[in-house]
């Protein structure tokens, strides 16, 4: 288990922007659309934009900086790629990455 990389092709993977975690925050939702618009452009998210305006890849980037998470829904990192090549199941801090901070 290592530390998991902030990239592009992590961004892709991550499932968090379809987490009922994030499911009713206003602030994640503008984020998410941000972050669509320059998508379409074909630009490499992880280079342009920083951590803090990606609502995702939490395990790498720590917690989120949107406050208006609902905690009580289930994280999906158990089912995630990342979570997996990674073997973050192994790390002390296990899901919940937007809450708790990075995998480790
Ligand atoms: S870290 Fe887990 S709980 Fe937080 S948004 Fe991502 S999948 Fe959901
Ligand atoms: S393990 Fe969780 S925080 Fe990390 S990329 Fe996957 S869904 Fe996102």
């Amino acid at each position: 288990m290592g530390e998991v990389e902030f990239n592009n092709e992590n961004v892709m993977k991550c499932l968090c922007t379809g987490c009922p975690v994030q499911g009713t925050s206003e602030c994640v939702k503008g984020k998410i659309q941000k972050m669509q618009e320059m998508m379409a452009e074909d630009i490499d998210i992880a280079t342009v934009i920083g951590p803090e305006d990606v609502p995702g890849l939490y395990c790498a980037s720590g917690e989120a900086s949107c406050t208006d998470l609902y905690y009580h829904e289930e994280c999906q990192c158990p089912e995630c790629p990342v979570f997996k090549e990674n073997e973050l199941a192994d790390g002390k801090t296990v899901g919940y990455y937007c809450r708790d901070g990075k995998a480790d």
